[in-house]
This record gives structure tokens, C-alpha cells and sequence, in this order.
């Protein structure tokens, strides 16, 4: 509905809730200004957010206690993952700095407007399972979302039980084929029953996200690997049902054995937004080579005569999968958002 519909009733109600909010944020300011000067703060540290609530912040501190912060006036709002320079208080401390981010994963939120929703994001955890069965490019989209990040993938299969069923097992085969040639991590693991040591040792010391389709595991395995923190299998949160436009702050899992799981439900199915033809490059790095050797130099792979990459598929080079996947995503970034995935 426009503003010019709505009724004086409504107007007056939406300025109230701003006005409201635009209290709380002074109140949350004026906190940090107070505890500053009152000296009863103890010396600057440094530490990770493991949440924000508006002007409220959750940290862990080097040694992985927790505290609660305010933010300090005139900061950008940091977000799960940020690492940030605190003072700690007796209940609550104040984060004076907020350090630059190597990352920052992005999404539109309910008016289009990108907000970063996590910070440092340095592995992304691409889980597919036999049922449901990854639908037509949702690794490669998965993978060039995880180039535009700056970040670097691990592909997981879940549910490895199921591939006794022989006929699951070749179709899970010929998914991951294409991948095969390529640089990419591929680990197995059974989430319902365990956590696989070789997936532990991938986790450790990276700041990690696990994203895929609904239903292949994703809550069972975050509970293998965070207990404190269970969360409901197969439930479908109101945030999900929503859609995946919904922005919801994250909140990041420290793990045992170092590094952290940042997650929330909106982050799990994170799509493609506002790329660019050189993030689909990026992830698509064997045809970076062969596309130097097109007949024509602004070749768009599709049909052209002398294509290098339509030549390295006939002789048996690169898969026809990945291919075609390349050409699917490079014609999406013309469409509208909505018909991407
Ligand atoms: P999410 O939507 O990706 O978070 O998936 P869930 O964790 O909610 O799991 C969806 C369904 O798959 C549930 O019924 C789980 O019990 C089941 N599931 C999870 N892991 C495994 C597994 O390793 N093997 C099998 N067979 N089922 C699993
Ligand atoms: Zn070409």
C-alpha cells in the first residue's frame, strides 16, 4: 500500500513506532555515554558479536566469556560475526570501535534496501542430501553466491545413509561428477546419526555457514554440532514461511574446537542478488582459460561458431552440466529477482 492510501489513523500509528524506536536508540546511546563517564568500566578488549538486538549487543571476549554492550553513538551497527573494541561493565559493557570487515553478507530487506545481516563469513557449507534432490544449478548458484561473498565453498552431502538405495547413490553420482575435476572440497556425512570428524576439522578455526535447500539437514546437523543451542527439526519458521525476503539477524555458535557457526533461518537459503558476470567467472574458474580462446572475442558461449567452451564440452574436457548451468545463471542476471531461483 503507498503512504497517500494509508489512513490518518495508520499515518499517525507508523510515526509513533518510529518516534518509539528513535527512543530507544537514544536510550541505548545515552547508556553508553553514561557508562563511559561514570569510570566504572574496565580496560578496551577486544571481542566477537555473537548478536545484536537493536542497540543491545552480544559479545564473546577472547577467552570466550560472554558480555552484553551497548554501542556507542556515532558507530555503524555491527552485526553477528564483527569483531569489535569493548569495555567491559559489571552488567552491561559499551563497544567503542567497530573493526573493519573482511566480509559482510548482504540481503534485501522488506523495502529492497541491502542490509548486511552477518559479518566475516569465511566458509560457506553447501549441504545437498539424495531426498530432497538438488534441483538444476542450485550448486552453482550456490557456488557463485559464495565467490561474491569473498568466501570459500565445502560441499556436503547429507544424508549418506540413503545412497545404500542403489539408484539414489547413481543419481548423486552423476550430480557431483561435474564437480569432480574441480578444486572443491566434497565431505560426507550421516548428520542424523554423527558429526564426521573430517567435518569438524573443516569447521575449525573458520567463521562457517551451512546454506541449502529445506528438508536436506541442515537443523539436525547445527544441533550435532551446537547441543546447547537445539533448534526444532522440520519446523518450518514463520520467518521461512514468509519467504526468503525476510531479514533476520543472525546469531553466531562458537565451536568447540575454534571458530564459529553463524546461522539463522533466513541465512540458510541465501540466493543471488546484485551480481555481477565476473562472480559467475569467479565460480566457474575452467572456463576462465578456455573462454580466452573463442573464435570471437565477446563470445557469449551460447552459439556461437568456434566456441572454445562449446568445444572443450564435445571432447569430453569440461561436463555438459556445468556448462549449460553457466549459461542458465549468466542469461538469470538479466531477469527480474523473483525468476532467479
Ligand atoms: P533443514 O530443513 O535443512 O533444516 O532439514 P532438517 O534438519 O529439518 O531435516 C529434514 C528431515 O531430514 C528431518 O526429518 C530429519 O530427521 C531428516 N534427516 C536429517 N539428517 C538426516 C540423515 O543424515 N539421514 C536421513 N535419512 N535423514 C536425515
Ligand atoms: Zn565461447
Amino acid at each position: 500500500m503507498s503512504r497517500r492510501n494509508l489512513s490518518r489513523q495508520q499515518q499517525r500509528r507508523i510515526a509513533r513506532g518510529q518516534a518509539r524506536r528513535a527512543d530507544r536508540a537514544e536510550a541505548g546511546v545515552s547508556a553508553a555515554e553514561q557508562a563511559l563517564q561514570s569510570g566504572a568500566l574496565g580496560p578496551e578488549e577486544r571481542g566477537t558479536v555473537t548478536a545484536q538486538f537493536g542497540t543491545r549487543l552480544e559479545l564473546l571476549d577472547g577467552r570466550g566469556r560472554q558480555h552484553s554492550c551497548f554501542l556507542r553513538a556515532n558507530l555503524p551497527t555491527p552485526v553477528a560475526g564483527d569483531r569489535v573494541v569493548f569495555r567491559p561493565g559489571e552488567e552491561t559493557g559499551v563497544v567503542v570501535a567497530v573493526e573493519p570487515r573482511q566480509t559482510a553478507l548482504q540481503r534485501p530487506d522488506k523495502y529492497g534496501q541491502l542490509r548486511t545481516v552477518a559479518a566475516n563469513i569465511d566458509q560457506v557449507v553447501i549441504v545437498i542430501a539424495p531426498l530432497p534432490e538438488p534441483h538444476g544449478n542450485l550448486i552453482d548458484r550456490y557456488l557463485v553466491a559464495t565467490h561474491h561473498l569473498g568466501a570459500t565453498p565445502l560441499l556436503l552431502l547429507n544424508k549418506a545413509d540413503l545412497l545404500a538405495d542403489a539408484d539414489l547413490g547413481r543419481r548423486m553420482d552423476s550430480v557431483l561428477e561435474p564437480y569432480a575435476p574441480l578444486d572443491l572440497p566434497v565431505l560426507r556425512c550421516t548428520a542424523r546419526e554423527s558429526v564426521p570428524a573430517a567435518l569438524r576439522a573443516a569447521l575449525a578455526g573458520h567463521n562457517s555457514i551451512l546454506v541449502g535447500q529445506s528438508g536436506v539437514g541442515k537443523t539436525t546437523l547445527l544441533n550435532q554440532l551446537l547441543p546447547e543451542a537445539r533448534q526444532k527439526v522440520g519446523a518450518l519458521s514463520p520467518e521461512r514461511a514468509k519467504g526468503r525476503h525476510t531479514t533476520t539477524t543472525a546469531r553466531l555458535f562458537p565451536l568447540a574446537e575454534g571458530g564459529a557457526v553463524i546461522d539463522s533461518p533466513g541465512l540458510r537459503e541465501f540466493g543471488l542478488w546484485h551480481l555481477e558476470r565476473a562472480d559467475v567467472e569467479a565460480a566457474f574458474p575452467e572456463f576462465a582459460r578456455l573462454a580466452a580462446q573463442c573464435r570471437f572475442r565477446d563470445c557469449s558461449h551460447t552459439d556461437e561458431p568456434g566456441c572454445a567452451l562449446a568445444e572443450a564440452v564435445a571432447g569430453g574436457a569440461v561436463h555438459p552440466a556445468r556448462l549449460a548451468s553457466y549459461r542458465h545463471i549468466l542469461a538469470s542476471l538479466e531477469q527480474p529477482e523473483a525468476d532467479r531461483f
